[in-house]
């Protein structure tokens, strides 16, 4: 996260020092350098040294990230919203080593695909949830798991007009690591 103002520079995106996030929206008075400190800091009141808890993790790096392409490079819409989309719709039981190969199968994916560029939804329009909602507005670890649980929900149907690209990408990367486990959501719209 350290290099977002780089990656902001890079996307010709200028950041304000003030108010609340440009992007998101969230309650700071020191704009979107304040929603990713909150951020990084990773909502203490879930302990992740329990690896139970490393999906909340997960699901704050996508939503956050997905809330604010403007501070990545355009691949990352990618990996969040296909790690989204696997965990969501596949249930999949996602731990670290699946992250590693999910970015070695889109790093081959991309090589004849660098055309396609993931739109993001408009500036405050990811979802209403943020980063300063889940700090003031979870008491408790089970209440904090909650929210960054409808926080990722909520940004990653902001982000449907992709979900059919994102869905054969999941299936292609499913189809390479035949032994992930997973259950396809059949209800999902
Ligand atoms: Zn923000």
């Amino acid at each position: 996260m350290q290099d977002y103002i780089g990656a902001a520079e890079k996307n010709g995106i200028t950041l304000y020092g003030e108010g609340k996030c440009q992007f998101c929206g969230a309650n700071t008075t020191r704009g979107v350098h304040e929603c990713v400190e909150i951020f990084s800091l990773g909502f203490e009141l879930i302990d992740y040294s329990k690896p139970e808890n490393h999906l909340y993790r997960f699901l704050s790096v996508d939503a956050h990230t997905l809330q604010h392409p403007e501070i990545h490079g355009r691949w990352n819409n990618h990996f969040h919203l296909s790690r989204q989309h696997l965990i969501f719709e596949y249930k999949i039981h996602w731990q670290y080593d699946l992250s590693s190969k999910l970015s070695e199968y889109l790093n081959k994916y991309k090589v004849d695909k660098q055309d396609e560029f993931l739109q993001p939804p408009k500036i405050l329009e990811r979802g209403q949830i943020t980063t300063t909602d889940i700090r003031s507005n979870s008491k408790t670890s089970a209440e904090c798991q909650e929210m960054i649980q409808k926080w990722g929900m909520e940004v990653y149907i902001s982000w449907k007009a992709h979900h059919e690209l994102i869905d054969k990408i999941a299936q292609g990367f499913i189809n390479k690591n035949v032994n992930i486990k997973y259950k396809r959501n059949q209800t999902w719209p």
